[in-house]
């Protein structure tokens, strides 16, 4: 006998997770969760467009832009900051 009861309690749970989630974006210099559709703060660069929470993060990228957009897309995350990879 198998605990079947357990495994659909569970599978009803799941169903409550909003999927709002998937339209968030992620603010590359404080890596705050940025809603796309209201955020007031975006900078482009390279073609991508970069959400930020506030007007300070999106001075912050945009004096630096390289240093933020390289570590959210391309290379996974390995942490180098030499801003020449
Ligand atoms: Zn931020």
């Amino acid at each position: 006998m198998r605990r079947a009861k357990s495994i659909s309690k569970r599978q009803l749970s799941e169903k409550l997770i909003p999927k709002e989630v998937k339209h968030m974006a992620k603010d590359p210099v404080c890596k705050m969760s940025v809603d796309e559709k209201t955020a007031q703060y975006t900078s482009e660069y390279k073609g991508t467009t970069y959400y930020f929470c506030a007007p300070s993060c999106k001075a912050t990228f945009d004096k630096n832009p390289a240093k933020y957009a390289s570590s959210s897309s391309g290379h996974g995350g390995h942490g180098c900051c030499c801003g020449n990879c």
